[in-house]
């Protein structure tokens, strides 16, 4: 497992410099969807701190679970309005909002705990109907109308683009999630900011950061293929 991790965090080092970009700049988000408690124990012995999760059953347990452990525990499934109650709880970003709706219901439950929610809206870039994410012409509409929400707080953009088995192929989504990011950035909308850019996972997260990701969600390069 150190050796995985050292590997990614190499790659992403380099791919980061060869597009001139700062190694920093770039976060890795282990993803540990249906992966054991104690083998998120061991990745963090690792080096990695931030974990991302799909479930909220299945992540509520594991986050008690490592409870004395510092780590940060981003959801990146998706998410129904009625479990906004259980992610505002454990969750420092939500990755994948893709909705007023949702972001209503975060944003109420976030202000019974007296918490600021960072969230991401997710972006289905590529229009395909099976994908979740709001619609690119969407976005922007939709997020002026949840910056109006006190206790959440928009902090970028997150895409799942379709998969290829070459990471070429991905280029334009990514590089469209970066365009649309930058024209939302100039519109300077209160309270959002488009720092943040979650995009990339094992196949083409290299691709991915010269996109600019500044979130790279990677899980079986680090844990092996899921068995599920
Ligand atoms: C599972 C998952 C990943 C990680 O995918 P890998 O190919 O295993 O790296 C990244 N993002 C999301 C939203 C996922 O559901």
């Amino acid at each position: 497992m150190k050796e995985r991790i050292n590997n990614i965090k190499e790659r992403i080092e380099k791919a980061a410099v060869e597009c001139g970009r700062k190694p920093e700049d770039v976060t890795l988000v282990a993803v540990s969807k249906t992966i054991a408690a104690r083998k998120i124990k061991e990745a963090f012995d690792c080096g990695c701190n931030i974990f991302g999760e799909n479930y909220i059953q299945e992540a509520g347990k594991k986050i008690k679970e490592l409870a004395d452990i510092p780590i940060s525990w981003h959801f990146i499934g998706h998410l129904q309005s009625n479990k906004a109650k259980y992610a505002v709880k454990l969750f420092d970003l939500i990755h994948s909002v893709d909705s007023v709706k949702l972001a209503k219901a975060l944003n109420k439950e976030a202000a019974k705990i007296n918490k600021v929610q960072n969230i991401l809206i997710q972006v289905n870039i590529s229009g395909e109907v099976t994908k979740s994410g709001t619609e690119a012409d969407e976005a922007e509409s939709i997020i002026k109308e949840i910056s109006k929400f006190e206790n959440v707080s928009i902090r970028g953009l997150m895409t799942m683009p379709p998969f290829f088995d070459n990471s070429e192929k991905v280029a334009p989504y990514f590089n469209g999630l970066y365009r649309l990011s930058k024209n939302i950035e100039k519109l300077d909308i209160k309270n959002v900011s488009m720092k943040r850019l979650s995009m990339g996972m094992t196949q083409d997260f290299e691709m991915a950061i010269k996109y600019g990701s500044t979130l790279v969600r990677i899980g079986t390069a680090i844990f092996g293929a899921r068995n599920v």
